[in-house]
């Protein structure tokens, strides 16, 4: 099942695990170009692109900026739509408000669609602990869900890891016995499904945006389950970041532009939808009861430090897409339900450096991902920060680093010592590099050993910059 941080295996073993996964690896990069290439067409489409950009970091920040304000508003908006609203201050805390929404409706099942955020508190495995039946309804979530909960690789594409095969092999465990074309196995989970809406006592959804000024919340999908866990069960609850907010309906209109175009590279989503309040007199569907849970989890903390621009995020998943970590390393290498460059940056904020210290290092700091983020978030600049903190503030650097990093300091601040230190070293590479002047995995190099690893290094070439550049001048 998927948790917010797999503590079980070191940051190390799961990037091992998935190097050698060649399909996943295949899969991803596949769907990186694919989503890459939809997304430059979309934005290519709109003129004013960066103009929509910065519209969008403004009402972010506007939101961040007066989030009690907006809380409030929303919160009062909401009730007055008949929904009930709780504050969560932690993951704990939000799972306790869940389970007793459902001990109060003597409710036993749940359909659930579209939340990050009930991934993050983990809100199935309490729900599970108390006999209630989980069930997911997104196709995507639906097949991890069959493989024994098996955890999504990516933010919006969460099966991207497995194919037709795989997907047809997990089927056949609950009787699927039909080809491997994507439509027949859908119709097999459509079915599936089906029975479990009609079924389910409690809907569980997450909420891309919600609007202060008329207390509503919503969702995108792309399958139309959304609709039916928003309108099939009595009671509703949704789980929600509490910076999710967006003033009015105009502000939500531009993050829908950017996120749709974002994360699929669409131009508009299959299904939108709208929840204002439980089912009103005379009207033929929705739940009887509404609740909304917002969950803090951290965000306040993350609201008061250096990082509060991460709370800009949409989730569109567009970090993930443009990331040659991600490309190399793929989803689960991240160990977190958040990864990509935007899960580098918010799973040590959520669950602290002790356990997430090396994510801030699954980056070459290119700064694509922050090219791409549509709401701006500065996300090469954050990673950078974190590192700073470890190395800093957590003294967490292993002692090698320390030394050679205060070698390395030192050197770089006094010429002699850059000249005897470079000598040095190009003499050491010599005696470590092979016949073809590379140094290579088979070499005996201790401290080179993990860059070895996947590439070999050439040697230093044996005229020094400065003497080629003293030579230039004067033959100029
Ligand atoms: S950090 Fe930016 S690009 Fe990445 S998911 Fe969040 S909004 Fe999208």
């Amino acid at each position: 099942m998927a948790i917010l941080y797999d503590q079980e295996h070191s940051f190390k073993e799961r990037v091992k695990s998935s190097i050698a996964d060649d399909f996943k690896h295949n899969a991803i990069k596949k769907a990186q170009d694919l989503f890459y290439g939809k997304r430059a067409m979309q934005v290519e489409a709109v003129e004013d692109w960066q103009d929509f950009r910065e519209e969008a970091v403004t009402i972010r920040e506007h939101v961040l900026d007066n989030l009690d304000y907006y809380l409030n508003q929303f919160a009062n908006n909401a009730e007055k739509n008949g929904a009930q609203v709780h504050f969560a201050k932690t993951d704990k805390d939000a799972c306790r408000q869940v389970i007793d929404i459902f001990k109060s409706r003597q409710a036993k099942s749940t359909v659930k669609a579209k939340t990050m955020v009930s991934e993050e508190i983990d809100v199935n495995h309490a729900l599970i602990d108390e006999g209630i039946e989980v069930n997911e309804t997104d196709l995507a979530e639906v097949i991890l869900q069959l493989d024994d909960w098996n955890p999504p690789s990516h933010i919006v594409v969460p099966a991207l890891h497995l194919d037709r095969v795989a997907i047809r092999k997990i089927f056949s465990r609950y009787g699927y016995t039909g080809s491997e074309e994507p439509a027949e196995m859908t119709r097999f989970a459509r079915a599936y499904i089906r029975k479990k809406f009609l079924d389910a006592d409690v809907g569980i959804t997450g909420c891309n945006f919600a609007v202060a000024d008329t207390g509503s919340t919503f969702i995108v999908t792309n399958e139309g389950n959304g609709r039916m866990v928003t309108t099939l069960p009595k009671t509703q609850i949704v789980l929600m970041g509490m910076e999710r907010l967006v003033p009015d309906l105009n502000a939500l209109s531009v993050m829908m532009e950017l996120l749709i175009r974002s994360s699929v590279g669409s131009k508009i989503t299959s299904y939108f939808s709208m929840t204002n309040g439980p089912r009103k007199k005379g009207e033929m569907d929705g739940p009887e009861e509404l609740h909304i849970v917002i969950v803090d989890n951290g965000r306040s903390e993350i609201l008061r430090s250096e990082f509060r621009s991460m709370l800009r995020c949409i989730r569109c998943g567009a970090c993930l897409n443009i990331c040659p970590v991600y490309r190399h390393i793929t989803g689960h290498a991240y160990g977190s339900i958040y990864s990509g460059p935007m899960g580098a940056v918010l799973t040590p904020l959520l669950v602290g450096y002790e356990k997430a210290k090396d994510l801030p290092y699954a980056s070459t700091l290119c700064g694509a991902c922050t090219d791409h983020c549509p709401v701006k978030i500065p996300l090469h600049e954050l990673l950078l920060q974190h590192r700073q903190n470890i190395a800093e503030r957590e003294g967490m650097g292993s002692t090698v680093e320390k030394t050679i990093f205060n070698m390395a300091g030192a050197g770089l601040s006094n010429s002699r010592l850059y000249n005897i230190g470079t000598k040095a070293a190009a003499s050491a590479m010599k005696l470590m590099a092979g016949k073809d002047d590379m140094i290579k995995t088979s070499s005996h190099t201790p401290i080179l050993k993990d860059w070895v690893q996947s590439r070999n290094m050439p040697l230093m070439k044996k005229e020094k910059f400065r003497d080629w550049f003293k030579k230039y001048q004067n033959e100029k």
